[in-house]
């Protein structure tokens, strides 16, 4: 792996193919994708690997049934391809998940049209997943849901990752083989000659130092940030940044085995719970995000009331308070904006533009990752003529022949092997005594915050809590309780005296509480509150509905009679007159 120092020395001293900017899963996957293709690639990243939206999504890895349903053909089929590609490729990292969906007495769509689409999904990825239970049955698999009205409902087959370890297997995969990769270092400027840009300056924002780093082509994967270098080429701005969060439960309160899908009763947008990493997740919103995309996104006091109102209606039974949230976080989805009312209707589909030799890719999805990074290199191609051309059947991660004997539990070595890949068997090793045990209430072993501390570029200790580890986001108060055996295990790995740890962890806490928690209690506003005024703007306007055909009625009945009465007055002046 790199060694900050040395590799900070390499920046402006090697002749580079390619500079990524951006770890996130597009960049991890067009670098990944430039070394097997023999370029001499570096990435950077401002933050920390997975920092941006790729920490931050719902972690599913899916063709997305509601594309399909808004006629988005390309992307679904393009998203299931991948999903199954993934599946194949990391085992133990991308997982198929069961998903759910409800079918209500009067339910639009209803049992048809969702099994109809369910049959293209299926028929898309070659398989048949889905399948209808009535009633009981489905009350089995989803055992808290809201039974009024209730008579059946679809399961179908999808699948979820971890989103940041995907982000870092990719990447240490493509380091392990040659790349070279940095956090911390961001493209503060490019560098052109004439118009052509050949290069950007990077700032250490540790150290404060600035370097220069030059190549032949560069590549923006910025995400949500893609205007802002793109805009030192003079190109006008093209993202729609729109924010995306969700709430964190213990499985306990809020227990489902598998994905549940339901309509948002406020605005029929598609919500999910489902289980991760040991907890259940509820998510997610998709409003306009107005702030500033250097600062860390937190959940609005709005979103939280909205994510509450669709569990309050959902599973009534549950009676979930704010008492039950363990955590919360958000995302900036990095949406090409076309001025749609509803950020919902967006395309989630990719772009890419060459402005001078600065390819910029973003938008899409990180299922789709790697279709990403293989357009973006196609598009590179004028600046980069003799690299050779990509095989685009094979798998996204190379396959691992790798043989653990321990943890004991397969599903366990599994898990390792997908996270780690081919580095699971160091992490093994480096395990101390009592180690390979789960931390209580996650399905993380202690033994990956060793290996994480040595090996993975660790630079905060947000960065081992919340993306080499996602303890953070799973635990209450982002697993303080652990700190001190965190500290025990790692503080002389990381090479920290002891100030530093203590400023180190005062950070993280501070930002946990801040980003990672409930907003102020105070101004979220009251959900049931919120759908009282909903039940009854949609009572009254079922009330002018119905009035609807008593007005016809009248219409039809009183137009005739007055027109009648009309010509008859008319009649009788005419009379009048002749007379
Ligand atoms: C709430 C939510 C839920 C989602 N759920 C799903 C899902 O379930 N499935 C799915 O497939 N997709 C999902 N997505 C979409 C998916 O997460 C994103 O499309 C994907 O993560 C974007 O990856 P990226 O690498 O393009 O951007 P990012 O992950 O944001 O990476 C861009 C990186 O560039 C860095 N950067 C910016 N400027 C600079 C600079 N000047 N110098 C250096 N570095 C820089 C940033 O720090 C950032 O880390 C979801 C998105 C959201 C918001």
């Amino acid at each position: 792996m790199n060694n900050r120092a040395s590799t900070w020395a390499r920046l402006n001293t090697d002749s580079w193919d390619l500079i990524v900017v951006g770890g996130g899963i597009t960049g991890a996957g067009i670098l990944n994708q430039a070394n097997r293709l023999g370029l001499h690639a570096l990435l950077i990243e401002q933050r920390d690997f997975a920092w941006g939206t790729s920490s931050r999504s719902s972690k599913m890895v899916h063709g997305g049934l509601r594309y399909l349903k808004d006629g988005n053909l390309h992307l679904t089929y393009e998203s299931v391809r991948e999903r199954q590609a993934l599946l194949e490729a990391a085992p133990g990292l991308v997982e198929e998940l069961g998903f759910l969906i409800a079918n209500y007495e009067g339910d639009k769509p209803g049992k048809t049209a969702y099994g109809a689409g369910l049959t293209v999904y299926d028929a898309m990825a070659l398989t048949r997943s889905h399948r209808y239970y009535k009633g009981d049955d489905f009350r089995l698999l989803a055992p808290h849901l809201r039974d009024e009205g209730l008579i059946g409902g679809y399961r179908y087959g999808d699948a979820q990752t971890d989103d940041a370890r995907l982000v870092l297997r990719v990447l240490f995969e493509a380091q392990a083989d040659g790349a070279v990769a940095l956090n911390y270092a961001q493209a503060e400027g490019i560098i052109r000659e004439g118009e052509q840009v050949i290069g950007v300056t990077v700032r250490d924002p540790i150290s404060g130092a600035v370097t220069e780093a030059r190549a032949k082509v560069v590549i923006s994967a910025t995400g949500a940030w893609a205007d802002g270098l793109r805009g030192q080429t003079g190109a006008a701005p093209k993202i729609r940044p729109l924010r995306g969060s969700h709430l964190v439960f213990p499985a306990w309160r809020l227990p489902v085995a598998q994905t549940v899908n339901f309509l948002h009763p406020l605005d029929r947008r598609p919500v999910f719970a489902f289980p991760w990493e040991g907890a259940t997740l509820v998510g997610t919103t998709d409003v306009d995000h107005h702030g500033d995309l250097n600062t860390e996104p937190s959940i609005s006091p709005e979103e939280v009331a909205y994510l509450m109102s669709a569990l309050e209606v959902n599973f009534p039974g549950l009676k979930l308070t704010l008492d039950d949230v363990i955590g919360a976080w958000a995302g900036v989805r990095p949406v090409i904006g076309t001025g749609k009312a509803d950020p919902s209707k967006e395309s989630r589909d990719h772009a890419i533009w060459d402005d001078h030799g600065l390819i910029t890719v973003t938008g899409g999805k990180l299922t789709t990752f790697r279709v990403m990074a293989l357009d973006a290199l196609e598009a590179a191609r004028p600046y980069l003529p003799t690299m050779s051309h990509p095989d685009r059947t094979r798998l996204p991660l190379q396959e691992l022949d790798l043989k653990l004997d321990q943890p004991p539990d397969e599903a366990q070595r599994r898990r390792l092997m997908g996270r780690y890949g081919a580095a699971a068997s160091a992490l093994i090793r480096g395990a101390q005594p009592g180690e390979l045990e789960l931390i209580p209430g996650t399905f993380t072993f202690w033994a990956e915050l060793r290996h994480a501390a040595r090996c993975e570029q660790v630079v905060h200790l947000e960065d081992l809590m919340l993306r080499r580890t996602r303890l953070g986001m799973v635990l209450p108060d982002g697993g303080e309780s652990l700190l001190g055996r965190v500290r025990t295990m790692c503080q002389e790995s990381l090479g920290w005296d002891d100030p530093t740890w203590e400023q180190e962890q005062a950070a993280y806490l501070t930002l946990w509480r801040k980003h990672y928690s409930l907003p102020d209690r105070a101004l979220i506003p009251d959900w049931r509150v919120m759908l009282a005024q909903k039940q009854a703007a949609a009572q009254s306007e079922s009330d002018s509905d119905s009035s609807q055909p008593r007005v016809l009625w009248l219409a039809l009945i009183v137009f005739p009679i007055m027109l009648i009465l009309i010509l008859i007055m008319i009649g009788k002046r005419r009379g009048r007159w002749a007379d």
